[in-house]
């Protein structure tokens, strides 16, 4: 982030805007949006500029640009067409310590104007740097369509009441009121009856509210999918929105974590494999002791929270602890890997079951139904493998199974970083001590990348 996004306060604060044309209409015009004492400078104003600035009441110098102007100017805009003509603003306005932007000249500007979403109150500046300015009006576009007309007009009313709101203590309750008016009450109150009565409805809401008991807090246990943001469900990112506190895995990427309210209290409770963990017990009590104090507590967790996830640990002890809970079920590793390498876990004719297997329990690594598993079409997803790879193929092996199956390994299934390395049962521990993935990584037995797949390059990183 090189460009550090504001929103600068320009009530009767001078800014000066040196230029003609289309370019200097289109800033005079954003600008006059704004309480800011605007001077426009052009020594030949067209007709338009000249039309513009009366009509907004700015003040229009009929000649170039000196440095006495730009005394005390909070900003300056260069939009004059002529390189020279600007740079030499440019100057004037840095020896005057006054930050300036030359229009569509990224690198000889101090700051940059983003695409703007008007609702003031509520303003949305979308900027990428320079980097696609297309992306930036595409998504303006998206914006303007999908916020009504009306937000400004809920906002305005709900700026004047934030005082008595108040009223209110402060966290959950307040928040709740105003989650009320602003996506309930408020958006009916103008459709059915207009502003006028907005600050009516605001008393009588907040009445509303102070009546009603505090609300009692609760535990959601949620999957957080593989790590990609977008493979969360619907719920999962609507509890996220809301929560209060998220108590998060390891396994949990920084990307989700971001889709969380920014003042929610995140705490990490690690617990990978090898890695520093938190003792469950810790986990248990800092779930209960938040939810005692009425938060809202979103225990996020990778994959699916009820596979390999100790849920039922979890939920016995909100349960006796008598807090409210409920589970929120998540993509799980083993289905996020299949899909990335285009393969059905099951098939009729070669498994008609499935095993998902940890090859680590609490003693350390776990024996399995190793018979079943060395049968020919068995399929098997297995987690917390990438240690155990030696121990598993050995114990097939032994079992009588056929040196030829074809395995995959897939770490950081759905996350940029994502490897796929196809081998067979004899070569497991060799290539995976050779390709070293980093990250999570599960290991699907019986199970080779599909063909199709195969033909095209690159959504194939190793393929043996
Ligand atoms: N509840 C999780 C599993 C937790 S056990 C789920 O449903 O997926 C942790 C193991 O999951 C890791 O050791 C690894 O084997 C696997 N895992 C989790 N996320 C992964 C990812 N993005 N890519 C590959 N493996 C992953």
């Amino acid at each position: 982030m090189q460009h550090f996004p504001i929103y600068l306060n320009l009530s009767d604060r001078p800014v000066l805007l040196a230029g003609n044309g289309e370019m200097a209409l289109a800033k005079l015009r954003l600008l006059a949006k704004t309480p800011a004492r605007i001077t426009v400078i052009a020594p030949c104003p067209e007709p338009s500029l000249v039309a513009l600035v009366a009509e907004i009441g700015a003040t229009l110098l009929r000649r170039a640009p000196e440095a006495t102007d730009l005394q005390g100017a909070a900003l300056a805009y260069a939009a004059t067409g002529d390189a020279n003509e600007d740079a030499r603003l440019a100057r004037l306005a840095r020896a005057a310590g006054v930050l300036v932007n030359i229009v569509d000249n990224l690198e000889g500007s101090d700051f940059i104007t983003p695409a703007i979403v008007d609702r003031a109150p509520v303003t949305i500046a979308i900027g990428t740097e320079g980097a696609a300015p297309v992306l930036a009006r595409a998504i303006k576009t998206d914006l303007e369509e999908r916020l009504p007309v009306t937000l400004g007009t809920l906002a305005r009313a709900g700026k004047l009441f934030r005082h008595a709101a108040e009223a209110l203590p402060q966290g959950r309750a307040r928040r709740d009121f105003w989650a009320d008016y602003y996506f309930s009450s408020g958006p009916q109150v103008l459709e059915e009856a207009g502003a006028e009565l907005l600050d009516h409805a605001l008393h009588a809401l907040l009445q509303d509210h102070l009546n009603s008991a505090p609300k009692s807090g609760r535990v959601d246990l949620v999957g957080a999918g593989p790590g990609a943001p977008d493979m969360m469900t619907l719920r999962a990112r609507s509890l996220l929105d809301r929560a209060d506190v998220v108590i998060h895995d390891g396994l949990v990427t920084p990307e989700i974590l971001e889709l969380a309210r920014r003042e929610a209290l995140f705490i990490p409770v690690g617990k990978q494999g090898f890695g520093p963990s938190t003792p469950q017990e810790d986990i248990t009590a800092l779930m209960i002791s938040h939810a005692r104090e009425g938060a809202h507590v979103v225990r996020l967790k990778g994959g699916d929270p009820s596979i390999f996830g100790r849920l039922d640990e979890e939920t016995a002890a909100l349960t006796e602890a008598g807090i409210t809970w409920a589970v929120t079920p998540g993509i799980t590793t083993a289905s996020a890997a299949a899909a990335a390498i285009g393969s059905s876990l099951t098939r009729r004719g070669r498994n008609q079951a499935l095993h998902l297997l940890t090859a680590q329990d609490v003693a350390g690594l776990a024996e399995q139904d190793w018979q079943a598993l060395s049968r020919p079409g068995s399929v098997a997803a297995i987690y917390m493998g990438k240690r155990a790879a030696r121990f598993v193929q050995g114990r097939l092996l032994m079992h009588g199974a056929d040196a030829t199956m074809p395995v995959t390994i897939v770490s950081n299934a759905s996350r940029p970083d994502q490897r796929i390395i196809a081998t067979r049962l004899d070569s497991l521990a060799t290539d995976l001590a050779d390709a070293t993935p980093d990250g999570p990584a599960i290991l699907l037995m019986g199970l080779a990348p599909a063909a199709a797949r195969n033909a095209l390059p690159g959504l194939i990183a190793e393929y043996a």
